[in-house]
C-alpha cells in the first residue's frame, strides 16, 4: 500500500512542503526500504507513543539490540534515565508542534555501556496533515564530545597557566592586533603606558627593542633574551628580558579544509629582570665612574697641552714674522746677528710646539654603535648624584618613552652630557641661586633625538651664546680654574655625530642647552 507521507525537515525556511509521493519517483518502495535499511545512521520509526515499529541495521550496531528485541518496545529502552526531564519535554514539545528536534541524550546500550546520542526526531505527517509516526535518527557522538571536552579543558588549563604566570604574555595576529594578553601583560602596560591601548604600548616596546617585535611579525624572526629598558623618569628604570616566537596554526574556516590556510601568530613573553639589572648597573656605574675619571684626566691633559700650544703659538708667530721682515731687509751685520738669534729662537719655539703636539694624549678611539640616550643620561645623573645632592639640586628627568636608539660613540656622548651637567651644576652652585633645579627632557622629532638640559642658574648673556663654544673662552674671571674648553669639547662631540648644540635664546629662567642628534650620523 502506497501513501503520501513526509517527515518534517529541520529546514524551516524551505518552501518545498517536502510531501513527496512515492508514486512521483522513478524508484520503487524496495529501493527506499533498502536505502534506509543500509543507511549508516541508526534509524527508527515509532508510533505516536514512541514504540518502535522499525529499526535499521545501524540501529542494532549502535545500540546492541537486535531488531526483534526492540520492535514493540518504547524508545525509552535506550534511556539511561539521567537525561534531564527538560530535554525530553523539549523533544516532545517540538513533535507536538509537528516540528523536528535535535539534541543530545545519554543512552545505554544493551551491554549497559553508555554513549552520547546525537538524536534527530521528526514527525511523519500524512497527506491530511496528521502525524502518523515519528522518525528517529541518531549516532554515537561520544568521541566527538570527548574531543570537544578535551579541547575545552586544555583551553581552560592553558588559560589558567597563562593567567597565573608572572611573565607578561601577549599573542598577536599577523596584523599586530592583540589576540590574547594575560593579566601580567595588562598590568605592565597599565604601569608603563597607562593611557595607551595595548597596541600602542607594543609600539613603545618595539621601539625600545630596536624593532625586534616588527621583525618577529613581518620576517618571522624569533628572538630570545632581548633586553629592554624603560625609564619613566621617577625612581629607577625597569629592565626586561624578552622572548618572541612564531606560532603557525591551520585556519579553522571551511575554506581551509582541503587547502591548508596557515594563520601566523606571534607570542611575546616579557620578564621583569630589574632587581638583577639594578645590581649589575651599580657595578657598571662604579666602573663607569673610574673610566670617566680617567677620561677626565686625559681630557684635562689635552686641554692643558692645547692651552700651552695656543699660548706658545702667539710668540712663535711673532718671531716668525720678525724673521721674515729681517730676511727681506737683512743687510747690516747687526741685523744678521739678530736674525740668527731670532731664527734660533723660532726653531726652539717650533721644536717646543712640536714636542707639545707629540705629547698630546691621543683622543679616545671608539666605534659607533646603537646608543640608548635615555640610559646614557640616566647613568650620568647617577654618576653626578653626589654633586647634585651636595648642591641641593633637584633633578626633573622626563625621558621620552618613544626614543629611538641612535648610532653614536657611547663614551664620547656620555662625556659630553657629563660636561653639560657639570656646567649646569657649577652655574647653580652660586650662592645667589636659591631654587636649584636641573631639568632634562628627551624627545624625538623627524629622525632626530633632541635633548634639552635646563638649569635654574644665572644663565648666559645672549651676546655670549655663540662665544661660549669657542676654545679658551669663559664667562668667569681668569684664575677661577676655568679652562674654557668644556663647551668646545661638547661642540666637537656633537659635530662628530653630525648634530647641533646651542643655547636656547628664548629660555629666561637660567640656561637651557639644546642638543640635537640625528638617529643615524655619517662617519
Ligand atoms: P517518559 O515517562 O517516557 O517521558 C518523560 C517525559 O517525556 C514526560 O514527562 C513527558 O513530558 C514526555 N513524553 C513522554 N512521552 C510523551 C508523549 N507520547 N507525548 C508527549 N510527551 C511525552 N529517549 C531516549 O532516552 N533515547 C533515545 O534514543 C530516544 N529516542 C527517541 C526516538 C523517537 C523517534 C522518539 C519519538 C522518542 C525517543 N526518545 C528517546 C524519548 C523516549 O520515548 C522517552 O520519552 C524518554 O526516553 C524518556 O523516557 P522515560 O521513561 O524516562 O520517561
Amino acid at each position: 500500500m502506497r501513501k503520501n507521507l513526509h517527515a518534517e525537515s529541520q529546514d524551516e525556511g524551505n518552501d518545498d512542503s517536502g510531501v513527496v509521493s512515492v508514486n512521483e519517483t522513478l524508484l520503487d518502495d524496495e529501493v527506499f526500504f533498502q536505502a534506509v535499511e543500509h543507511c549508516p545512521v541508526a534509524i527508527s520509526i515509532t508510533d505516536l507513543k514512541a514504540n518502535i515499529l522499525y529499526a535499521n541495521r545501524a540501529f542494532t550496531q549502535v545500540t546492541g539490540y537486535s531488531k526483534s528485541e526492540v520492535i514493540g518496545k518504547n524508545e525509552s529502552i535506550l534511556s539511561n534515565h539521567t537525561t534531564p526531564r527538560l530535554v525530553y519535554q523539549a523533544l516532545w514539545g517540538r513533535l507536538a508542534q509537528q516540528r523536528s528536534w535535535t539534541g543530545m541524550l545519554l543512552n545505554r546500550r544493551k551491554d549497559q555501556s553508555l554513549y552520547l546520542a546525537e538524536l534527530m526526531v521528526a514527525p511523519v505527517i500524512d497527506q491530511n496533515n496528521k502525524t502518523v509516526h515519528y522518525l528517529g535518527m541518531h549516532r554515537d557522538s561520544t568521541e566527538v564530545h570527548e574531543l570537544e571536552q578535551k579541547v575545552l579543558n586544555q583551553k581552560l588549563m592553558i588559560e589558567a597557566v597563562v593567567n597565573s604566570v608572572p611573565s607578561a604574555m601577549v599573542l598577536l595576529d599577523d596584523s599586530g592586533r592583540v589576540v590574547l594578553a594575560n593579566p601580567s601583560f595588562k598590568a605592565l602596560a597599565h604601569e608603563l603606558a597607562p593611557d595607551e591601548p595595548l597596541e600602542s604600548f607594543l609600539e613603545v616596546l618595539n621601539l625600545n627593542m630596536e624593532g625586534c617585535i616588527k621583525s618577529l611579525m613581518q620576517e618571522r624572526k624569533c628572538f630570545d633574551g632581548a633586553e629592554l629598558s624603560i625609564d619613566l623618569g621617577g625612581g629607577s628604570p625597569k629592565w626586561f628580558s624578552c622572548f618572541g616566537t612564531c606560532i603557525d596554526v591551520k585556519n579553522e574556516s571551511a575554506d581551509g579544509f582541503f587547502e591548508q590556510v596557515i594563520s601566523h601568530y606571534s607570542l611575546l613573553m616579557i620578564n621583569d629582570v630589574s632587581p638583577l639589572r639594578r645590581r649589575q648597573q651599580e657595578t657598571h656605574l662604579n666602573s663607569l665612574k673610574a673610566l670617566m675619571t680617567e677620561e677626565d684626566m686625559v681630557q684635562g691633559m689635552r686641554e692643558t697641552v692645547n692651552g700651552a700650544i695656543h699660548q706658545l703659538q702667539g710668540p712663535v708667530n711673532l718671531i716668525s714674522a720678525a724673521v721674515n721682515i729681517l730676511q727681506r731687509r737683512g743687510e747690516s751685520k747687526q741685523d744678521e746677528a739678530i736674525l740668527s738669534a731670532l731664527e734660533e729662537a723660532l726653531q726652539a719655539g717650533q721644536q717646543a710646539l712640536d714636542n707639545l703636539e707629540e705629547s698630546l694624549p691621543a683622543p679616545l678611539q671608539e666605534t659607533k654603535q646603537p646608543v640608548n640616550i635615555n640610559q646614557l643620561i640616566r647613568e650620568v645623573i647617577s654618576i653626578d648624584s653626589q654633586k647634585l645632592l651636595a648642591q641641593g639640586i633637584t633633578v626633573e628627568w622626563h625621558p621620552s618613552l618613544r626614543l629611538p636608539a641612535l648610532i653614536g660613540r657611547e663614551r664620547r656622548l656620555r662625556s659630553m652630557f657629563k660636561q653639560v651637567f657639570d656646567n649646569a651644576i657649577d652655574a647653580m652652585s652660586d650662592r645667589s641661586v636659591k631654587e636649584r633645579e636641573l631639568t632634562i627632557v628627551t624627545r624625538s622629532e623627524k629622525e632626530m633625538v633632541i635633548i634639552e638640559i635646563s638649569d635654574s642658574g644665572p644663565g648666559i648673556p645672549s651676546d655670549m651664546h655663540v662665544k661660549v663654544f669657542q676654545p679658551f673662552f669663559s664667562t668667569k674671571a681668569s684664575g677661577q680654574g676655568c679652562r674654557g674648553m668644556g663647551l668646545p669639547m661638547v661642540q666637537e662631540i656633537v659635530s662628530d655625530h653630525s648634530g647641533t648644540v646651542y643655547i636656547d635664546p628664548n629660555y629666561r629662567s637660567g640656561c637651557r642647552v639644546i642638543v640635537q642628534l640625528p638617529i643615524t650620523s655619517a662617519g
